[in-house]
């Protein structure tokens, strides 16, 4: 008999107007899925663009893909403090087979299915989420807290992810643009693996943060790499426009429609230059960001840039672009 039949917990379901809280049954736990009881979920700025409208999303849906929990039940033992990936892919179609997981054919997402369909505790913004099989799990040591841990699930394993497709950057001169949670990461990241770190974004405030991270404001001058979170198609060009010889662009932030960008195929061909897209991630880069901010959890003051979390109840007033020197909202379901 499963121990959990009859239980409810609570959801802030997300209906397109405006986000309420219901009592949801709890599920039962089926072969190779895991049910977490989630302790901080971070809100992540894709979750603004769809409650803005900006992007396309099931609704109505739990949304929330960002936070760190317990498992109740699963993969892994009652009791574990875990963080998960947002994709839960099916393992075996011709993309997962080639590596792209996160690009699976049949891919479901944390925090992005319907609260109708048969996965309806998706997402982190409830008390418990029902992780499919396909997910993974990665253990967070007890020395991170939960604010520091909340974003490995996608701003940080996407920065991680990033850095794969960067390269090497030891000894390397890195422009960051969009100083966000995950340029800040990246930042970190970067500085953390020897490179010198140059940072713009609009925001004074941002700036100002950059330093905590090993960033310091961009002098203008060439760059090896760029790292380009804003999404802002001027960023884009000016990073590009940026690129030494043997240089590399990779974009992140573009995860919007948004005007097309000029390139000049010549400069790209006389300057040897590479650009590259990162989309979401694949599991060893979550287990590289557990493993990151562990690394540096005293020397980045991770937790300064999360704001104190909110109750469940109060999720629609974090669900709005939040000031500039905060760079996650949060709440505690
Ligand atoms: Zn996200
Ligand atoms: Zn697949």
């Amino acid at each position: 008999m499963d121990s959990l039949a009859g239980g409810v917990t609570r959801a802030a379901v997300w209906s397109g107007a405006g986000t309420a809280v219901r009592e949801v049954p709890l599920p039962a736990v089926g072969p190779g899925e895991t049910l977490v009881r989630v302790a901080l979920a971070t809100v992540c700025g894709s979750d603004l663009h769809t409650v803005t409208g900006r992007r396309a999303a099931p609704c109505p849906s739990v949304l929330g893909h960002e936070a760190v929990g317990r498992v109740v039940r699963g993969a892994l033992p009652a009791g574990t403090r875990v963080v998960w990936s947002v994709t839960a892919p099916c393992g075996d179609c011709a993309r997962c087979l080639a590596g792209f997981t996160a690009k699976c054919a049949r891919v479901r997402k944390v925090g992005h299915e319907p609260f109708a369909g048969e996965w309806a505790l998706s997402g982190t913004y409830a008390e418990h989420v029902l992780l499919p099989a396909g997910v993974t799990l990665v253990e967070v040591p007890d020395e991170v807290p939960d604010a520091v841990a909340a974003p490995a699930g996608c701003a940080t394993a996407t920065v991680m992810a990033a850095l794969a497709a960067a390269g090497a950057v030891a000894g390397r001169r890195v422009l960051v643009t969009g100083a966000g949670m995950l340029g800040l990461s990246a930042a970190a990241a970067c500085a953390f693996r020897g490179a010198e770190v140059l940072v713009a974004d609009p925001h004074p405030e941002r700036l100002a943060l950059a330093a905590a991270f090993g960033g310091r404001p961009d002098d203008g001058a060439p760059v090896d790499l760029a790292l380009e979170f804003s999404g802002a198609a001027a960023a884009v060009g000016a990073a590009l426009s940026r690129l030494d010889l043997g240089g590399t662009l990779v974009l992140v932030g573009s995860v919007a429609p948004g005007p097309a960008v000029p390139v000049d195929p010549e400069a790209i061909v006389r300057g040897w230059l590479t650009v590259t897209g990162v989309h979401n991630y694949e599991p060893r880069h979550l287990r590289e960001a557990v493993a990151f901010l562990h690394a540096t959890r005293d020397r980045y003051p991770w937790a300064s840039v999360v704001a104190p979390p909110v109750p469940l109840a109060e999720v629609a007033t974090v669900l709005v672009p939040a000031p500039p020197g905060i760079l996650r909202a949060a709440i505690a379901p």
